[in-house]
């Protein structure tokens, strides 16, 4: 298991709740997330073309956690492949510190904040 994430929450629930999609580029820096997540293709006249990202949640969808989280022993939220996380992850403002109302836009869902 690699470092634990430094947020201050390590509540995991943005890991487990949204869809979690890395890029080709991401695989390229983590070679486990081409070798387990889920391929998206570039569809060209139906025919499936490259692939254009990666569904890291189990199952391929919303609704499980990433496939690169763990707990602790205590419960806590631990990204496994925290140093070459993707770049979504390393965007994504958990705490919400300076982002005003954008805070969970990298991962494609706008929710105001009140
Ligand atoms: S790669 Fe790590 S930080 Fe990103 S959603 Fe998965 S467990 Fe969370």
């Amino acid at each position: 298991m690699t470092d634990p994430s430094p947020l201050p929450c390590r509540c995991g629930v943005c890991c487990e709740a949204f869809r979690v999609e890395a890029t080709p580029a991401d695989a390229l820096r983590e070679p486990r997330i081409a070798e387990l997540g889920a391929p998206v293709y570039c569809q060209d006249d139906g025919e499936a073309g490259e692939v254009v990202a990666y569904v890291l949640n189990r199952g391929g969808g919303p609704g499980g956690p990433c496939l690169f989280l763990e707990r602790d022993a205590l419960g806590r939220g631990v990204c496994t492949i925290y140093a070459t996380r993707p770049d979504a992850c390393r965007r994504f403002d958990c705490a919400g510190a300076g982002a005003g109302g954008r805070q969970l836009l990298t991962l494609g869902y706008a929710i105001p904040r009140e």
